[in-house]
């Protein structure tokens, strides 16, 4: 029987790399597998941030990258197949065929363990493998099992399963009182989440060792394993813990996030990029775009090259248009304005704005 490998994807955003780090830190009896899947169009303040993290990490990176024996970057070539249809939120191509197919080939079929940046936070689950040999763990949150597990170890028709695991695994002063949740069928009345939150009100530990041992029972990877040291982890980790990691660490926020101070008409406020991912990623916000223009201009010079043949990165108007000094100024001011509407008294509006914009794309892209 294959071992169980442990693999850890680092997409040059914080909460990646901060989970190698939290890993790392908290976990060093795993043996995880670090990799990267390089479009080639990376920021430079990616590359930066995997080269910090190697020395935190005291490992290699592994760096996968798609049409690898082509002297093409692999974002180039698989455009120049797709006759040059820029891939976009409707019909994101590029995700699949450089991010997700390499990685699929990279574990091949032997059992894995992927972890996944996801915080407690955050209301999204990442990406689940189609592939049953690869089981997706979320350290940073409360609930570390993935959407399918759950479901179907909350499902009705394994009440009876359930409720005898828990007999072997709960403390006998406890087991009744998680049997008598446990019992309950999900209704319309009683949903998952539902049963889910109470059963975690009872105890966070307990409720993994129950997960665990009902893994057992089935073909998912974890299954194979005699423990597991996440069990005993109760974290629910938010935005600012993540932000607390990289500076402790001293690997530090990745580049982009830095904000930089701009000023039209009088009004002053700051911008910044606020996700990993190619430079040109379609999933950027307008004042992203201008950032871009104005802070990496031969990036968004290349950009600008790939809009040909009547395709642009955004539906409603090109780089070009984008580019000119009114338009500029017009984003900019929005961007003031719905700064001034998002900003409340207690929280920093970066924090805002990252939560905001990390609800979009996916975890493959952007952790
Ligand atoms: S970062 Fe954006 S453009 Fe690059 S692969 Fe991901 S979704 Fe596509």
């Amino acid at each position: 029987m294959s071992k169980v490998r442990h693999v850890l994807g680092i997409s040059g955003g914080k909460d990646s790399a901060a989970l190698a780090i939290y890993m790392k830190s908290n976990y060093p009896e795993i043996n995880i597998e670090y990799y990267t899947s390089d479009t080639g169009k990376e920021l430079d303040e990616t590359y930066k941030l995997i080269e910090n993290l190697e020395i935190f990490l005291g490992k290699k990176i592994v760096r996968l990258r798609a049409f690898k024996d082509s002297p093409e970057s692999p974002f180039d070539h698989r455009l120049k197949m797709v006759g040059g249809y820029l891939p976009s939120q409707t019909v994101r191509w590029c995700t699949k065929s450089l991010k997700l197919d390499v990685f699929e080939e990279f574990v091949g079929d032997d059992p894995v363990i992927s972890y996944v940046g996801i915080r407690g936070d955050e209301n999204r689950e990442g990406y689940i493998s189609r592939k049953a040999n690869i089981q997706s763990i979320f350290p940073f949150r409360k609930n570390i099992w993935s959407e399918d597990v759950v479901s179907k170890l909350l499902s009705n028709s394994n009440i009876d399963l359930i409720c005898s695991i828990a007999d072997e695994v709960i403390p006998k002063n406890r087991v009744a009182r998680f049997k008598s949740i446990l019992e309950m069928p999900i209704t319309l009345s009683f949903d998952r989440s539902q049963k889910l939150s109470q059963l975690f009100d009872l105890g966070i530990i307990e409720f993994n060792e129950l997960v665990f041992k009902y893994l057992k029972t089935t073909s998912y990877p974890l299954g194979r394993e005699s423990n597991f040291a996440l069990l005993r982890d109760e974290n629910d980790l938010k935005i600012e813990d993540i932000f607390k990691i990289l500076n402790e660490s001293g690997v530090g926020v990745p580049g982009y996030y830095n904000e930089i101070p701009f000023e039209i008409d009088g009004k002053k406020s700051t911008y910044y990029r606020s996700r990993s991912g190619c430079f040109f990623c379609f999933y950027q916000r307008k004042i992203e775009w201008v950032w871009l223009y104005e802070q990496h201009p031969e990036k968004f010079k290349l950009a600008m090259e790939y809009e040909k043949d009547g395709y642009t990165w955004n539906d409603d108007e090109s780089l070009a248009e984008l580019s000119k000094v009114e338009r500029i100024k017009e984003i900019k001011e929005s961007y003031i304005e719905r700064e001034k509407k998002a900003k409340k008294p207690s929280s920093k509006f970066l924090l805002d704005i990252l939560a905001e914009s990390d609800s979009e794309g996916c975890a493959s892209c952007f952790t």
